[in-house]
């Protein structure tokens, strides 16, 4: 949007491919996503700009989730009549008791600044569905027991599918909530990194430059202004002038990089806010598993990761022959005893269950191998909006600099299409050459429910 306004775009990336969390890999001659990434937008302006950019390659692919727990899969998102077949009758019955109850104490019920993960989503699902599901779920994925975990993450992740939903889909009707119960999704067939690609292409026809490999060490700036950026571009040192500041590295990274330092108290605060991050094992297996699902989650507690993926699944274009490239997730913190291990410790725990889940033999694999990401999921530790909201305060002091996006705004509900309709608005912020940035981040606090 801004190339094409005639503004000087330049594109930084520490990577050496585009993408960011959405990109697509290449290795032995194999091509997937680090963790198939669906677009499953209504966004008018989105479709009409991916199709502009990547034409025949856009397909349109019909979303499967399921959920693997105690040996039986499940629909995902929940649906109430597959829950109730799938277990045993005296705990069907009490999921329906107090779904009963909730539903008649619903409108008496208030949500607390301070209120846990647990104690909203026992309230809003009752506590056997919290405690055969969610409550595991969560626990795992954040490394966090979720009574420590701020009520936030409920509205915006897994538990998001709400009473009113399960009630809907249990007679056979649509949900309203679209992010959550999408039934089909855009896929670009060569991967979902492909659509970047060919952004930055149109970037660099309006005379636009994409800096890869090429990491941001320091954002220099004045009382109220960004004044330049330091880049290490392969070990050498880069310096670009900039008259505005679009930023979606990690919240806190951006605070360290910029210099001279802001007042002491600003780092106490941003100490507190922190990323999971996550290993992906991919397996290249030589059978497809007999499932439609392009992911399956795995709530248990015991199993080790947190979900698999297909790349087959998101398009048979990417992988020749009868084989999948399976992307098997596991969530920690970056430097812990997890991260640091090798493909094979991962290999070892994860063989176990994909066998006992029936979706692969272990003489399947041709190959495995491993990639870690940090910095993935913001962490929503009770409170932690005091502590954004204290960081945004010293970043709305500077005219020039807005930052946003999943990391840089330190916000999980921020998918794909979320990036891109912010993204927009923070180009057409730009255009009107502001005098500050307050009004953007009030605007944006607002618009996600802060
Ligand atoms: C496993 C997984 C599956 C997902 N599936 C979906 C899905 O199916 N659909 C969907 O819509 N969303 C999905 N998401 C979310 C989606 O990936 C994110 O919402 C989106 O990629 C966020 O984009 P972003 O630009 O805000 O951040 P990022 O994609 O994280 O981009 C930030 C970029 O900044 C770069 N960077 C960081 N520090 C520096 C530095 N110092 N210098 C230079 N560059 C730097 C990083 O390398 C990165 O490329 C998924 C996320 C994960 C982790």
């Amino acid at each position: 949007m801004l190339a094409r306004a005639g503004k000087k775009v330049c594109v930084i990336e520490k990577q050496a491919i585009l993408g960011g969390l959405a990109s697509t890999v290449s290795r032995n001659g194999l091509t997937f996503d680090v963790g198939p990434h669906a677009l499953p937008t209504r966004n008018e302006d989105l479709i009409k700009l991916i199709y502009e950019l990547c034409d025949d390659d856009i397909i349109k692919v019909p979303r499967s989730t399921s959920i693997y727990h105690s040996k039986s899969y499940f629909k995902q998102p929940l649906d109430l009549k597959n829950v109730i077949n799938n277990i045993d009758y005296g705990t069907g019955l009490k999921i329906l008791f107090e779904l009963l109850l909730l539903a008649i104490s619903r409108p008496f019920s208030q949500t607390n600044f301070d209120d846990s993960f647990e104690s909203l989503t026992k309230r809003k699902m009752g506590k056997t569905i919290y405690e055969l599901f969610f409550g595991p779920y969560t626990h795992k994925v954040w490394g966090r027991n979720p009574t420590e975990i701020s009520h936030r993450l409920a509205s915006q992740r897994l538990a998001k599918t709400s009473l009113k939903d399960l009630i809907k889909i249990f007679f056979g009707k649509e949900s309203e909530d679209h992010d959550l119960h999408f039934k089909d999704f855009f896929y670009h067939k060569q991967g979902i990194g492909k659509i970047y690609d060919n952004m930055a292409e149109a970037v660099k026809a309006e005379g636009g430059e994409i800096f890869l490999n090429s990491q941001i060490i320091e954002i220099k700036r004045n009382e109220s202004r960004i004044t330049s950026i330091e880049l290490d571009i392969d070990g050498r040192s880069h310096k670009l002038e900039s008259s505005f500041v679009l930023s979606t590295i990690p919240l806190t990274d951006l605070i360290r990089s910029i210099t001279p330092r802001f007042e002491s108290k600003l780092y106490k605060i941003e100490k507190k806010l922190s990323y999971r991050s996550l290993v992906f094992l991919f397996l290249q297996v030589s059978k497809d598993w007999a499932r439609d699902d392009q992911w399956i989650y795995f709530l248990d507690k015991k199993v080790p990761f947190n979900r698999v993926s297909s790349q087959r699944q998101m398009s048979n274009h990417m992988i020749s022959g009868n084989g999948t490239i399976l992307c098997i997730e596991f969530s920690c913190d970056e430097g812990d005893n997890v991260w640091n291990q090798d493909k094979n410790y991962f290999y070892n725990l994860c063989i176990p269950e994909l066998v006992d889940a029936g979706l692969i033999e272990e003489s399947d694999v041709i190959d495995y191998f491993l990639l870690k990401r940090n910095n993935v999921y913001p962490v929503y530790s009770i409170g932690y909006l005091h502590e954004l909201r204290q960081v945004f305060e010293y970043l709305k002091k500077i005219d020039n600099l807005v930052s946003y996006g999943r990391q840089g705004f330190y916000n999980n509900d921020t998918n794909m299409s979320r990036c891109y309709e912010i993204a927009c608005k923070a180009s057409s912020y730009v255009m009107k050459n502001p005098q500050g940035t307050s009004i953007w981040y009030e605007q944006l606090f607002k618009s996600c429910g802060y």
